[in-house]
Formats: C-alpha cells, sequence, structure tokens
C-alpha cells in the first residue's frame, strides 16, 4: 500500500473503514492465526535520567516514589507468569544505567532461564551509543527479543519528545545493533502527540515496513498532567485544534492497528494498554478483531505498578493480577480465538528460540 492509500484510509470514517477492518482481520488470520499471545509485563525499575517529554517517569518528575525491585521480587513475578502459562516474559524500566547496571541485568537474564524456558524481552530503553556490548552480552545470557519504541519517524517531533536525545538516527541505529546482537526487535509510536500530523503518522507505518519488525506496538497518547507535553495538551483543550492534528483517540489508533498489520503481515501486534486505558471495555477487542494478535498484561508486584505511572490512569487499571488473567483468556475465547501457547515468536524466528 503506497502513502496515499495509507493516508486516506487513515482520514476516512464510517462504512469507508470497513475493507480495512475486513482485510487486517484476514491477513492477521492468513500470517499468524487465531492465537493470542500472552506476555507477562513486568515492570523492573521506574529510575529514570530520561527527559522524555511525555513520559510520568521523566528525571525531571519530583513526584515520583522510585523503586527498583529486587532479584527476588522478580522471579516471583516470573513465576505468577508461569502460573498463568505466559509464553514470554517483558522486563521494562526506565533508562539509568547506574540504578541498573549491565551487570546486573546480566545476572537477573541467567536467573530467570535458570527457572524458565519463557522468550525473555528487554525493554529497558537505549544503552549510550556506541556502546552496544551491554546488547550482546544480554542476548549471549538468555534474552530473545528487545523493544523501543521509535515513538515518530518525524526527526523534528522526536527532538521535541526527547529534547535531551541525540536524535531519531541514533535510537534507529540502536534497532539496528540489536538486530545485529541475535534479537528480535520490537518498535511502534504514539498516536496524536501535540504536533504530530496525518502524513507523519502515515510515515510511521512505513517506517514500521522499513525496518522490518518483528513486533509493533502502538497506542494513544494519554496527557499526564505532570508532563511538559502533557501540560501544552491539556493547555490547549477546548481550543480548535491544528487542521492536521492527529487525535489521541481509539479510532485512530485502530486505523493505525490495521494498516500496521497490511504493512508487515506476520508481525506481531499487541493491543496495548494504553488503548484499553481508554476504553476499558472494548479496546482490547476492538484491536483484536482488527489486526492484533498479543495482550501484554501485568504481572508487576501491585505495591510498584502504581509507582510507574507512565501516563495517569494505568495504575488504576491494576486489578489483581488473577482476576485479569481469568477476565483476559473468557474475552479471548469469547472472540472465537485461543490462547497462544509457547514463546510466540515472530515469524521470522522458528518456534523454538534455540
Ligand atoms: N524506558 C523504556 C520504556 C518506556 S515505557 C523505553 O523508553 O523504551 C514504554 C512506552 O510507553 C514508551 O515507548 C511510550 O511509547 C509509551 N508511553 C510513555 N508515556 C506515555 C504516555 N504519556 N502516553 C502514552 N504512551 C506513553
Amino acid at each position: 500500500m503506497d502513502h496515499c492509500k495509507i493516508l486516506s484510509f487513515l482520514r476516512a470514517t464510517g462504512p469507508a473503514l470497513d475493507p480495512l477492518w475486513n482485510e487486517a482481520d484476514a491477513v492477521r488470520r492468513a500470517n499468524v492465526g487465531d492465537a493470542i499471545h500472552l506476555r507477562g509485563l513486568i515492570e523492573v525499575s521506574n529510575i529514570c535520567t530520561a527527559q522524555c517529554t511525555y513520559c510520568g517517569i521523566r528525571v525531571k518528575n519530583p513526584n515520583v516514589h522510585r523503586y527498583r525491585m529486587t532479584l527476588d521480587e522478580i522471579l516471583e513475578s516470573v513465576r505468577l507468569a508461569q502460573r498463568f502459562g505466559y509464553g514470554t516474559l517483558v522486563l521494562q524500566s526506565g533508562e539509568t544505567p547506574a540504578a541498573m547496571p549491565d551487570e546486573w541485568v546480566t545476572e537477573v537474564i541467567r536467573a530467570i532461564r535458570k527457572i524458565s524456558t519463557q522468550a525473555i524481552t528487554l525493554s529497558l530503553g537505549e544503552r549510550p551509543a556506541n556502546d552496544y556490548q551491554a546488547y550482546r552480552d544480554w542476548a549471549e545470557a538468555g534474552a530473545n527479543r528487545y523493544l523501543i519504541r521509535f515513538e515518530t519517524s518525524n526527526p523534528e517531533l522526536f527532538r521535541k519528545l526527547h529534547p535531551s536525545h541525540p536524535g531519531l538516527e541514533v535510537r534507529l541505529q540502536a534497532l539496528r545493533k540489536l538486530r545485529e546482537a541475535g534479537f528480535e526487535i520490537g518498535s511502534g509510536v504514539m498516536i496524536g502527540v501535540p504536533g504530530q500530523t496525518w502524513d507523519d503518522l502515515a510515515n510511521d507505518v512505513e517506517m514500521f515496513r522499513t525496518l522490518d519488525l518483528d513486533m509493533i506496538g502502538v497506542g494513544p497518547f494519554l496527557p499526564h498532567p505532570e508532563t511538559p507535553l502533557g501540560q501544552e495538551f491539556l493547555a490547549q483543550q477546548g481550543q480548535e485544534p491544528q487542521p492536521d492534528q492527529v487525535p489521541n483517540d481509539e479510532l485512530t489508533t485502530l486505523k493505525t492497528v490495521a494498516l500496521t498489520r497490511l504493512a508487515c503481515p506476520g508481525s506481531n501486534i499487541p493491543a496495548t494498554t494504553a488503548l484499553a486505558c481508554i476504553d476499558r471495555s472494548q479496546g482490547h477487542r476492538n484491536a483484536l478483531t482488527r489486526g492484533a494478535n498479543v495482550i501484554m498484561p501485568n504481572v508487576t508486584p501491585a505495591k510498584y505498578r502504581r509507582l510507574y505511572e507512565i501516563y495517569p490512569s494505568k495504575a488504576t487499571t491494576a486489578e489483581a493480577a488473577e482476576q485479569f488473567d481469568r477476565a483476559l483468556k473468557e474475552k479471548i475465547l469469547s472472540i472465537g480465538r485461543t490462547i497462544g501457547q509457547g514463546p510466540g515468536n515472530s515469524a521470522r524466528f522458528a518456534e523454538n528460540p534455540d
């Protein structure tokens, strides 16, 4: 699909979208099947030295109580995910090499490997450029996948989102290095950040295809009042938006999920938690029937979850893990899908992680 066609679907409404929804679901079924893979998310630390202008745990938010889980607590979450039958663990955190030294991460991966054959995904942000040894060490210790969203394909907007970052090219370079280190790579963008145009979003979808990603996550931008971008967004509410501004709503997110499935037929695409936050009853289901095939339930201990507030109201979704797990599996079966078994690798990797 070319740029113009992507743009026209992004701008479409109502029945004009029916062909997009139908094709995305058919392409999903033909390429990744009916199984929905569950990935247990462990928010290992909220300590962060980055200044991402959208993120609630950015270094300059003084109202965040900072934590790092102990190895024992992490292993406890791993066991919980095993009990639920989740084939993958996702370790996510803020970005502070000093708080999460390379060797500590290696030790955590090794300790998990001793008790688990689950796939291990890391989502620990970027390490300093030109120092990619850590990525190789973590792959060697037994981690299988790495997630870093590039957030936007527009270099100028990227700078606005990441004032202390050397730039989009460096982010893309990290993704390439991660692939070279042997990881499956995942990335994605937020939908509707202030300043994002329809053209930018169409370019984002094209960039997913160019990067040949194994996993692609997209979710609505949720304004956090203790961040610069959240404040900018909230201050503009009630005013007429810029004519080309992408809205941070469910429909736009679903269109992007569907277009992503068409652009990247074999990739794993989650129904994201951010989407479920803006539509608690139908958000997951709507994404799963429009191209998505993955969900990432949270298995972080309750006492830490509420401190990992990258966007507001995230914490209030912290239903007890058991309850959430049961409801999720019922929801999956009720839409005629099955619960994925095994690691749920992307099509390019064999089902067996070895
Ligand atoms: N520090 C890690 C993990 C970040 S959290 C990293 O940067 O990779 C994972 C994702 O949550 C981010 O990549 C971003 O796309 C999303 N996110 C953060 N703040 C958000 C917000 N306010 N609204 C919506 N999504 C947000």
